[in-house]
């Protein structure tokens, strides 16, 4: 057979098979485009999920007149001006995504740069003709894939691929917040961002609370580190607020989305003591990092990155994120108390209106679980009631001064601002669990030697992992060597795990490095027997405390850092404001 040069239109279908999977992919690539232009307003239109319609207008730089065709040819870009692949600070730097969207749609575009006085518009079949058009770019792509029929049919409904384009714009909008978002979905205004005045840290919150809910807006703590000359700024959630999936970790390397395991690895091993295994932190974090040391260039859509120093990233990521959730410890969110609010006053209440925040709030998925817990009825008559202290004492701590147990489980404070409720044995187990993980990191982890030393034989590349890190398994307390090739020795295993099942444990601990990293298991495994052994050891719910032993409690509580979730992410106390108390009687 003879070999071919392959004809363009074929090249760029090709290509288009890369970049172009369904319709947000193409609002990506315009919408990047845009803001490479430096767009402060950009609007995008569907019409059928964008698969009869794409148009994205912007108020950008403009193309010249006779330009149009070139940005229409393949590997054409104004974006690379000299031949240094590691200082892309655009989005685009290919010149593949117009030649590859024109390739499998009916493609239009038309611009106008702010010097010209009058637009053009150039389209494959037609030519270049004058238009009317504002100083700015539209670029219209109309019958996606209709040439392509095999990809057509992959398409969902226009619903759901109006869902994927709204994402994508959304996305990209946290990042840009100083650009007015628009997107018209068969005529319906379903985005509306105006364009905020603040820098990227101040606008990027009210943005935040307009994209990922107020409820994060309100929860959050923000974050700010710089480790060399990489900057991490954004906003993570309390513990207490997080998610069953990982939908809701907004993650951007200079200000490019990205998903990264090792970003990804990072917030695992951030939450990792405050969130139970399978529970997902909300975040939204910003890495700026020189061109120099991170590579965009490894995947067509450049939705994934490789840092030259990954080791730094994550150290960056988890010391930033612990001290952060360390500082806030005894913060629990206050959906919490929302939701509490919301348990008291329909039913205990009656023929007052419903409807009011608190209610609402109750029925968002995944609180109603905590609520469940704060459903005690506050004036239960098992309340007791001692000595009152004295006002000072109210002030002058966060957590207030005891006033009461109820039903033997709920320790009753009040401090200056307005009541405090402590689930007693969630609190005194965080407490255990703190102690114990203290006098891990002083004492150091006990070890304890197999009698018969275990030989352990996986493939070769899990082998190697285990023993790259041998050095800090050994200061957790497993001690391994290497065995020849494909195998290890263990000679000895943390004592506190007591009989464990070495194979199974650096099964585990070989795949966690694969896929994060950093193993964690080791440790999530200690720190679950820690939280086991807290949980044996902590005040059962059921026994009286007298208010020397409350006070006692809510003062370790203060000066215990996490001491706002239990080992299991559940609060452990929530406040209820004066102000909070008065709405609920109508008296606000
Ligand atoms: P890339 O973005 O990688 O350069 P594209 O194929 O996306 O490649 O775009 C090709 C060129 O067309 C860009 O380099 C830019 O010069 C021009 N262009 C595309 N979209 C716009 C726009 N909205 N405003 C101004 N110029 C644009
Ligand atoms: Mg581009």
């Amino acid at each position: 057979m003879a070999i071919r040069v392959l004809p363009e239109g074929i090249v760029n279908r090709i290509a288009a098979g890369e970049v172009v999977e369904r319709p947000a992919s193409v609002v990506k690539e315009l919408v990047e485009n845009a803001i490479d232009a430096g767009a402060s307003r950009i609007d995008v239109e569907l019409e059928g999920g964008g698969k009869t319609l794409i148009a994205v207008a912007d108020d950008g730089c403009g193309i010249a007149r006779d330009e149009l065709a070139l940005a229409l040819e393949r590997h054409a870009t104004s974006k690379l001006t000299g031949d240094d692949l590691e200082a892309i600070a655009t989005f685009g730097f290919r010149g593949e995504a117009l030649p590859s969207i024109a390739a499998v749609s009916r493609f239009r575009l038309t611009s106008r740069t702010p010097k010209a006085d009058t637009a053009w518009s150039f389209a494959l079949e037609g030519g270049l003709k004058p238009a009317a058009h504002p100083a700015g770019t539209r670029v219209e792509v109309r019958d996606l894939f209709f040439a392509t029929p095999a990809r057509l049919k992959f398409l969902k409904s226009p619903g759901t691929e109006a869902r994927h384009a709204l994402d994508t714009v959304r996305r990209l909008a946290m990042a840009y917040p100083n650009v007015a978002f628009r997107v018209l979905d068969d005529g319906r205004l379903v985005l509306n961002l105006a364009a905020s005045q603040s820098d990227l840290l101040g606008g990027g919150k009210d943005r935040l609370a307009k994209l990922v809910g107020r409820e994060f807006a309100e929860n959050a703590i923000a974050v700010e580190a710089v480790r060399e000359r990489i900057h991490l700024t954004g906003h993570i959630s309390l513990p207490t607020l997080n998610r069953a999936n990982t939908r809701a970790q907004f993650l951007f390397v200079n200000r490019r989305p990205v998903r990264d395991r090792v970003l990804a690895g990072a917030l695992k091993g951030a939450y990792q003591d405050v969130l139970a295994s399978g529970r997902h932190p909300i975040v939204a974090l910003f890495l700026e990092s020189p061109t120099d040391s991170v590579d965009v260039n490894v995947h067509p859509t450049k939705a994934e990155v490789r840092f030259r120093d990954e080791g730094l990233v994550r150290g960056l990521i988890v010391g930033a994120l612990k001290a952060a959730l360390k500082a806030a410890g005894q913060q629990s969110s206050t959906s919490v108390a929302e939701a509490a609010l919301g348990s008291f006053r329909p039913g205990r209440l009656p023929g007052r209106a419903t409807g009011s925040p608190g209610t609402s709030l109750r029925n968002r998925p995944g609180l109603a679980e905590a609520a469940a817990v704060y459903h005690a009825p506050l004036a239960a008559p098992a309340a007791r009631v001692e000595e009152a202290p004295s006002d000072e004492d109210v002030q002058a701590y966060p957590l207030g001064a005891a006033r009461g147990q109820l039903h033997e489980t709920y320790v009753v404070a009040q401090t200056a601002e307005g009541i405090v409720i402590v689930d007693q044995h969630a609190a005194h187990e965080r407490l255990v669990h703190e102690r114990i993980k203290a006098s891990l990191e002083k004492n150091g982890v006990a070890r304890q030697g197999l009698l018969v030393p275990e030989v352990v034989e996986f493939e070769e590349e899990a082998i190697a992992r285990l023993i790259e890190r041998r050095a800090e398994f050994a200061e957790l307390g497993l001690v391994f060597e290497p065995f020849g090739p494909g195998a290890l020795i263990v000679r000895e295993v943390p004592a506190l795990l007591g009989e464990v099942d070495s194979r199974a444990l650096l099964r585990d601990l070989a795949d966690e490095l694969a896929a994060f990293g950093e193993a964690t298991a080791l440790k999530d495994r200690l720190l679950e027997v820690c939280a086991t052994m807290a949980c044996h050891g902590s005040i059962r719910a059921g026994r009286r405390l007298n208010l020397e032993e409350m006070n006692a409690l809510l003062r370790e509580m203060e000066a215990t850092p996490h001491s706002g979730q239990c080992s299991h992410g559940r609060p452990t106390y929530i406040e209820l404001k004066l102000a909070d108390i008065e709405r609920l009687f109508g008296r606000r």
